[in-house]
């Protein structure tokens, strides 16, 4: 038994150096990949639940690196927050948006409602955020108006007050403000009260056991009364199955974002499944 304890340690510490050894390549290399256009976005649509009709969509963040193959913005926008590249990371989101949909507008495709970005806590927290990011939109001509910001309680709650005084300027400047992965960690229902936000995103852990777990059905139907009642959309996250759309719609949900509906695809393959030209 000691023996094998002993390579279970052994295993265990070559699988830590191995994860930290991948860890480091991937702090080296997300420099470069920022420089050199590895990183891109890919976007998803947000549809009603009604007719499967898109009402918006989110960028997400991809990584695709030659030797350490593609890698999950969950693994490196922690890491680009560690090594303080995460404004770089941001503000490259911010320009990459633009530039796409000016170049969708470009081709003569109409936008369907807003597009999301994702904000992290840390992102929110830097002093030049705000300007920044009116700064680069309104230097691409475009309008706040035509973004929908993704915060998450725990990034708003690092700091309420300076982030409720943030929120109020993007606000103010025409962004329209949503809670993402509501539901999970902080206790939500307080700070849905104190911020202008517009939206919540219902985290898709609560859709997907909806059907099997009593509680997740009741925090489900819970978060659709609520933001009926306080005048908030709300969009049903990682709806996979058509049962899942079906009991969402049987009570009273009127949006949603799955991979039953599309997931997150590049920019060419999105506009030629999701746009539709502008009439001339
Ligand atoms: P998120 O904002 O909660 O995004 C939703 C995640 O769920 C995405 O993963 C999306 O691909 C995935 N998803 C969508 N539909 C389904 C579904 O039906 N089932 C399942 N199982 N998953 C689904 P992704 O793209 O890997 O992003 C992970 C997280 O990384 C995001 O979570 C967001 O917090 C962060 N992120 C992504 N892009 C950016 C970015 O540009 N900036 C920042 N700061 N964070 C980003
Ligand atoms: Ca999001
Ligand atoms: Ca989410
Ligand atoms: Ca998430």
């Amino acid at each position: 038994a000691a023996k094998r304890s002993r390579s279970g340690i052994e295993a265990y510490r070559a699988d830590m150096s191995r994860r930290l050894e991948r860890r480091i390549d991937m702090a080296s290399r997300l420099d470069q990949a920022l420089r050199h256009g590895e990183l891109q976005l890919h976007y998803q649509p947000q549809v009603r639940l009604d007719d499967g009709g898109i009402v918006g969509m989110e960028a997400l963040l991809r990584w695709h690196d030659t030797e350490l193959g593609w890698i999950r913005p969950d693994e490196f926008i922690p890491l680009a927050e560690e090594r303080g590249m995460i404004d770089a990371v941001g503000d490259f989101v911010v320009g990459q948006a633009c530039a796409q949909i000016r170049a969708w507008r470009g081709a003569g495709l109409l936008l369907p409602g807003r597009l999301a970005l994702n904000i992290s806590a840390m992102q929110l927290d830097a002093d030049t955020f705000s300007e920044r990011l009116i700064t680069a939109v309104t230097r691409a001509g475009l309008s706040p108006t035509e973004f929908d910001l993704e915060l998450t309680e725990s990034g708003i709650m690092v700091d309420p007050v300076r982030s409720l005084a943030i929120m109020k300027l993007l606000k103010a400047a025409g962004f329209s403000l949503s809670v993402d992965d509501f539901g999970m960690g902080y206790s939500s229902l307080s700070h849905l009260k104190g911020f202008p936000f517009d939206k919540i995103k219902l985290d898709g852990s609560f859709v997907q056991g909806m059907l099997t777990d009593r509680s997740d059905y009741a925090i489900v139907m819970a978060t659709v009364t609520m933001a009926r009642n306080l005048g908030l959309q709300l969009v049903a996250e990682g709806v996979e199955t058509a049962d899942q759309a079906v009991a969402l719609k049987s009570i009273g949900c009127e949006l949603a974002q799955g991979f039953l509906y599309g997931r997150a695809c590049p920019p060419e393959v999105f506009a030629a499944r999701w746009l539709q030209s502008a009439p001339a």
